[in-house]
């Protein structure tokens, strides 16, 4: 039976050219990159500092900025607590936005226990934000603003150059999330102003369990207290044996993702508004999110008087998301469009499609004719 996936924001499946990259690493190429006595470590550390080189690339930055990870949440953690832990003296105020995914919310919630002070901003009706509010929060204590650059939920994009000049006129440091940015948009760190953010190789065609995060080493210099200890590899900042699989699948799934971009960005977002202009012409289906200042393959539609449930369960084999894939676990109305001003029985009402490299115009087709089948018994 058909299948179709359009939940590419929750995780991608791995390229074939990723996986190709990375199998030796697991067989005769499975040196620690640590090793520097013999032919087997050097190999890995190649392997390691070439798709450095390559992540950098995509991001715009150059390779001694980037630290390899486990992935976006462990490069969240380690970007507001170890910027918090060596800069408290500066200050303890920290900006942030309700929209952000849990993995920024639950740290910042944690460093409350260590005395930061965090100002939650709300979001417009379409999830953009107020500059002028985020300008007027800033106060002289204030170390950081942490703003994602896109929405996991609804695609919503945040004006990053703006937010980077306002923090850096003021010396704060800007993180920002660019989780689900990366791979869909040009982005630059040193174009945007970003002095720190994350990347997740599963969100780009990589595996799960593998990403890394920049910091910035020149204006600022950014200096972050190391969140795990031991053996201090990654120059001290991110200790623990290399995953040098993983580490060679992001790098590949990095060099892939500049060179599809445009392509790739296209093509989704033709797919997207046939889809949304299909469904929106009953005109009991809604968008939610600014259609302007959005990812190029994220919907986020709300069904007036269906449940997302129903909805989810009656178009199987497509498969969807409800909110996110992280907090929709917890059976609770998706915290992003409830900022959005959503009310329960919209949020509840509320589907994300997100379309990605492999979706094909018939795999759209074919969710239309699904979703239209709900419309019209109802
Ligand atoms: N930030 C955003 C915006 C995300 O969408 C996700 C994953 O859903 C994460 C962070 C966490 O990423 P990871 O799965 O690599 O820990």
């Amino acid at each position: 039976m058909k299948s179709v996936y359009l939940d590419y924001n929750a995780t991608t499946p791995v390229d074939p050219r990723v996986l190709e990259r990375m199998l030796p690493y697991f067989t005769e190429k499975f040196g620690n990159a640590s090793s520097n006595t013999h032919a087997y470590g050097w190999a890995a550390a190649e392997a390691v500092e070439q798709a450095r080189e390559k992540t950098a690339s995509l991001l715009g930055c150059s390779k001694d900025e980037i630290y390899f990870t486990s992935g976006s949440t462990e490069g969240i953690n380690l970007a507001l607590k170890g910027i918090f832990e060596n800069y408290s003296e500066k200050g303890k105020h920290i900006i942030s936005y309700q929209t952000e995914h849990k993995a920024v919310l639950d740290t910042l919630e944690y460093l409350k226990t260590n005395g930061a002070e965090i100002s939650l901003l709300p979001v417009h009706r379409d999830g953009t934000i107020d500059l002028e509010l985020l300008k007027n929060t800033l106060r002289k204590d204030t170390l950081m603003v942490a703003a994602m650059y896109a929405n996991n939920e609804t695609g919503v994009v945040f004006p990053a150059k703006e937010i980077g000049e306002i923090c850096h006129r003021q010396e704060v440091f800007y993180f920002s999330d660019t989780t689900q940015a990366i791979g869909k948009l040009p982005l630059s760190v040193k174009d945007d102003n970003i002095d720190a953010c994350v990347i997740s190789a599963h969100k780009i065609y990589g595996p799960k369990g593998t990403g890394a995060v920049y910091f910035s080493r020149k204006k600022p210099r950014l200096s972050v207290a190391p969140q795990i200890h031991g053996g201090g590899h990654e120059k001290g900042l991110r200790s623990g044996t290399l995953n040098v699989p993983g580490i060679v699948a992001l790098g590949e799934a990095c060099t892939i993702a500049e060179q599809d971009l445009l392509t790739s960005a296209m093509s989704q977002s033709r797919l997207r508004t046939l889809l949304e202009q299909s469904l929106t012409v009953s005109g009991n289906v809604f968008i939610n999110g600014s259609i302007k200042d959005r990812l190029c393959n994220t919907t986020n539609l709300m069904f007036k008087g269906i449940k997302s449930e129903d909805i989810i369960k009656k178009i199987r084999p497509v498969a969807v998301a409800a909110g996110s894939a992280c907090t929709s676990a917890m059976q609770q109305p998706s915290h992003v469009l409830k900022a959005m001003g959503l009310s329960e029985e919209e949020s509840y009402s509320s589907v994300r499609f997100s379309l990605g490299r492999f979706t094909t115009e018939e795999d759209i087709n074919f969710t239309i004719e699904k979703v239209k089948n709900i419309l019209s018994n109802h």
